[in-house]
């Protein structure tokens, strides 16, 4: 048996009850049988058993009082997976399905992403299984104050530095830092990223994953002799990165025809009216079906189905595990010709698999959404000079950082014999650089 496949099983047992953790290393592991094989001194180092083993991870208890008085208790995580090329860095998640196994495969997938973008940071993630969905201002600020005052002994801007996720936006980050400002008594604004304006954040962070996914989309097709303009797309989704998504994708020619939440999708065959969207989602945060209020043209449906819709491109930007295999052949079947994953793992391995045997052209969620994370450590690198960038200037390196990154990934496919597969290009492209700077580090 190959080592790669040993590793695997090794790490499948160790941590058995982590679904979704297994399925990401099973992902990344795959595409690295040839890089295996050229480097010996992987094997010789057990490169793979210990990049799938976190460097740290943390779980604490969360208490709380809601608005009626009553203490509530949730649990809070971070896992630090690995800071051999920089400080850990990754969001933070709130949301109801949140166990370790999530996190885990969170800040996996984190370590090669961070890597892509060329910047000097670790992966990380952490979050919580608090649901803010349906709670108080009030009530979500305490909670965050409460999951700061255990978090802020464990980060530090040199040390790790969380973002956002789903269900933490500019209200949460805010609340966070104002609770770890206060318990440090200092502003060292470079510990979280994505905050507001007026207090340390970047310009272009709020929009940079979903401009980034459609950047990097606009170049995988340029490189199969297509473009995004005139084409239809699907978009799952209406969070942070399916409307900034659904944005530039209209600025840039295409008609993006449908978003959903969790509860449904609309589909509005003219073209999303963006402008709305962000009114109910930013402003009002009211949910999708509010839509068809405004739109009475637009169609809304309860569950899900935004993958049955007729359409040229589909962009998964909800949550992982949001194309199945059955959903695959309906895109297939609908003629969608390319996948670009704004979601983390959106894309089960299974209809990964169908799609690239099928001739779809995908767009690797750690490549395709790296423009988020990519970002943040542009206005890391603000706050650590103290200055701002104009917008102009953070979307210009953001294109220019999404370029390099597909150019990265294909380099690297080419090289290991893939062909044009970016799947495997950006897997690989990832891991090398940090097995190498391990490799320089020592045995540890
Ligand atoms: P938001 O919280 O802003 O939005 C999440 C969206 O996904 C909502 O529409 C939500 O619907 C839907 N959703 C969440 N969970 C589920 C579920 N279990 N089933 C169906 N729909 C669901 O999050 P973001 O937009 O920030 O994140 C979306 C994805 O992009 C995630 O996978 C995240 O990890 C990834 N990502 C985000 C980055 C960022 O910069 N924000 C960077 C890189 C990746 P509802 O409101 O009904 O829950």
């Amino acid at each position: 048996m190959s080592y790669v496949k040993e590793a695997l099983e090794r790490i499948t047992v160790r941590n058995a009850s982590e679904k979704e953790f297994i399925q990401a290393v099973e992902e990344v592991f795959e595409s690295l049988e040839p890089v295996i094989e050229r480097h010996p001194e992987y094997v010789d180092k057990n490169i793979l058993d210990r990049i799938a083993e976190p460097e740290r991870q943390i779980i604490f208890r969360v208490p709380w009082v809601d608005d009626e008085g009553k203490v509530k208790v949730n649990r809070g995580f971070r896992v630090q997976f690995n800071g051999a090329i920089g400080p850990y860095k990754g969001g933070l998640r709130f949301h109801p399905s949140v166990y370790l196994g999530i996190v885990k495969f969170l800040g996996f997938e984190q370590i090669f992403k961070n890597s892509l973008t060329g910047m000097p940071i670790g992966g990380g993630k952490g979050g919580s299984d608090f649901d803010p969905k349906g709670k108080s201002d009030g009530e979500v600020m305490r909670f965050c104050q409460s999951f700061m005052t255990e978090l802020y002994r464990h980060i530090g801007p040199d040390v790790d530095v969380p973002a956002g996720d789903i269900g933490v936006g500019g209200r949460e980050i805010g609340y966070l830092y104002g609770q770890y400002r206060r318990i440090r008594g200092a502003f060292e604004n470079g510990v979280l990223t994505g905050k507001g304006l007026n207090y340390g954040g970047s310009l272009a962070r709020k929009e940079a994953t979903g401009y980034g996914l459609i950047y990097f989309v606009e170049e995988m097709l340029k490189a199969n002799r297509q473009s995004i303009k005139d084409k239809s797309v699907l978009i799952s989704g209406s969070g942070n990165v399916a409307i900034y998504a659904c944005e530039k994708a209209q600025s840039f020619g295409a008609r993006v025809v449908s978003l959903s939440d969790s509860a449904g999708y609309i589909y509005d065959p003219k073209g999303i009216d963006i402008d709305l969207i962000k009114e109910i989602k930013e402003v009002r945060r009211q949910r999708i079906s509010e839509y068809v209020k405004h739109h009475p043209e637009a169609e809304y449906h309860e569950g899900r189905g935004v993958w049955g819709l007729k359409a040229d491109i589909a962009l998964p930007c909800a949550t992982q595990n949001d194309i199945r295999i059955e959903d695959a052949r309906l895109l297939v079947k609908n003629g969608v010709m390319a996948v670009g994953e704004g979601a983390n793992m959106p894309t089960t391995n299974e209809a990964l698999k169908y799609l690239l045997e099928e001739g779809v052209l995908v767009a690797p969620a750690k490549a395709a959404n790296a423009g988020g994370v990519a970002t943040s450590a542009l206005e890391m690198s603000q706050n650590s000079i103290r200055y701002a960038w104009s917008f102009e200037e953070v979307d210009q390196k953001l294109h220019g950082i999404m370029v390099q990154i597909h150019k990265s990934a294909m380099e690297a496919a080419e090289e290991y014999g893939y062909g044009y597969n970016l799947v495997a290009g950006a897997n690989i492209a990832g891991f090398k650089k940090v097995a190498e700077a391990m490799i320089a580090q020592g045995d540890y």
